[in-house]
């Protein structure tokens, strides 16, 4: 007998340790029949679980809740594995059951349509709300919060009586083993939300299957899924990449500012998508600031040894090209790197050291396109008007920030920022407030906000009961005048 074929998508995929540079997991991909079947099952089983009602599914989520508390040592172990980050996986961790708790507190609030009113364009006709869940969500998470950004969208999901098929990123795959076991300990949860492995096939495979799409990734991704969405005629959420501006005004506090700068480009070593990546400061205080900001830049230490330091390696093999090739792009055209400046292989891990750029423009791809990692181009601006010419100049509309002592003036310049949120004497602090709504503008995304009660009323399509009190209408009336 012949060997037996294996289509190439039932190929394990090997998966990379950012720490040590090694390939030593193996995800089983599923196939796209397997995928299709699970879609299948998850949308026969939605209707019961949108039938049992809000305050039924809260307390399914309770029970998840108490198999996640149970399995998060070894998630958050494989996260911090996934990520090369102990201290942040422990955050992401609880982050992501208290994202939990506080959608089975809020969501019974938000889940009750309006009372029978009396039409105001017809007297005789009452009209009764109904809120009907989209039946199958496919949520299709990035490798950067592993576990955070798989369940922001799907927890809701869930709530709204959806059920969900998720697939997180190929590169940290880990940390699913733990979450399908809390899945699995609680059998109603089984039925309507299931697990897909593997990369960017699988990844079609949802799309192709689901009702409703969730994503959070690249926006060349982003476009492709938005494009097949548009095709089969089902929405897509989609939350994509940024390039942050930060205006730091002459009046800012040059102390609070370089501190929310720095964390907020280097945290989790630049690795999010609310990251400063560009900073155009004043030019009374831009020596000022860049002096203070690369002292402060040149003292973070390196986790190269897991207990001790600030920031890890980078996760990501392509994005750590991606970050080089954008360094050597500014060196070559006249950039001047403060501090850091390259990536480096430390024990089979690609670091980057926290890198502070001066002498950059907007000819530089540091400048215009996202760089996912740890980079602090800064330019200077000798007006108002340059700052935000200089903000604005961008394919992306995330968030920004604006650093000054004049809190008016400072929300009068944000307004004028062409983006989603903008924080105000700080960074990046959409990862921090969970119920302000905003939209992700330009190419940075489209439709509904995750954030906010939004997050949650997204997942429901409206249906109107129309019931006539009166007499229906007659031909009688259909009559033409002749007057
Ligand atoms: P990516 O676009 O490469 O991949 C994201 C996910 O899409 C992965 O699960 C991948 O397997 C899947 N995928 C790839 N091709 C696909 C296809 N054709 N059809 C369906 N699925 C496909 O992004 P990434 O590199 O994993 O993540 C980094 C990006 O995510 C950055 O651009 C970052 O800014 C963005 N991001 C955005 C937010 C936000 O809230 N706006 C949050 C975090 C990350």
């Amino acid at each position: 007998m012949g060997k037996a074929i294996v289509a190439p998508w039932y190929t394990p995929m090997k998966v990379r340790n950012p720490r040590t540079g090694k390939y030593d997991y193996e995800l089983l991909q599923d196939s796209p029949e397997g995928i299709a079947q699970k879609a299948a099952e998850i949308r026969a089983n939605q209707i019961g679980w949108n039938a049992l009602g809000i305050e039924n599914r809260v307390v399914v989520m309770q029970k998840w809740y108490e198999a996640l508390q149970k399995h998060q040592p070894e998630i958050a172990r494989n996260l911090s594995i996934d990520t090369a980050r102990k201290r942040i996986s422990k955050v992401e961790t609880e982050g992501a059951m208290g994202l939990l708790q506080a959608w089975c507190f809020k969501a019974p609030k938000l889940l009750s349509p309006p009372e029978e009113r009396q039409s105001m364009s017809a007297n005789s006709v009452m009209i009764q709300q109904q809120w009907v869940p989209y039946g199958v969500v496919g949520v299709i998470s990035p490798w950067n919060f592993p576990l955070l950004l798989a369940l922001i969208d799907t927890v809701p999901a869930l709530m709204a009586g959806c059920g969900v098929l998720l697939k997180p990123s190929e590169v940290t795959p880990r940390f699913m083993d733990g979450l399908e076991k809390s899945i699995e300990a609680v059998p109603e949860l089984t039925n309507v939300l299931k697990l897909v492995r593997g990369g960017a096939e699988a990844g079609k495979s949802v799309v192709n299957n689901a009702d409703a799409i969730c994503f959070t990734g690249s926006v060349p991704t982003g476009k492709k899924i938005g494009a097949v969405c548009a095709e089969r005629f089902i929405p897509a959420f989609l939350e994509l990449g940024g390039k942050d501006p930060a205006i730091v005004m002459g009046d800012a506090d040059i102390e609070g500012a370089t501190d929310a700068v720095l964390r907020s480009a280097v945290g989790a070593t630049g690795q999010a998508c609310q990251s400063l990546e560009r900073i155009y400061v004043a030019s009374t205080i831009y020596e000022e600031f860049v002096e203070a900001i690369t002292k402060k830049a040149a003292a973070v230490t390196l986790t190269t040894d897991p207990e001790k330091g600030q920031m890890g390696p980078l996760i990501f093999e392509g994005q750590a090209q991606k970050i080089q090739d954008q360094i050597d792009d500014a060196l070559a055209k006249g950039a001047k790197v403060l501090c850091g400046g390259k990536v480096e292989s430390i024990n089979g891990g690609l670091w980057c050291a926290p890198t502070v750029l001066v002498n950059v423009d907007h000819s530089m791809s540091v400048m215009t396109e996202e760089t996912f990692g740890p980079l602090i181009p800064i330019m200077s601006f000798s007006s108002v008007e340059e700052a935000l010419k200089l903000a604005n100049d961008s394919i992306y509309g995330l968030s920004a920030s604006v650093f000054s002592k004049d809190n008016e003036m400072a929300i009068q310049l944000a307004s004028q920022i062409d983006v989603g949120a903008v924080s105000i004497n700080d960074g990046s602090l959409t990862n921090q407030v969970y119920d302000a709504e905003k939209n992700s503008f330009k190419e940075s995304g489209i439709n509904g906000s995750r954030m906010g009660d939004a997050g949650f009323l997204r997942f429901f399509r409206k249906k109107a009961m129309l019931i006539q009190t009166a007499h229906p209408q007659t031909m009688a009336g259909f009559e033409e005048s002749t007057s």
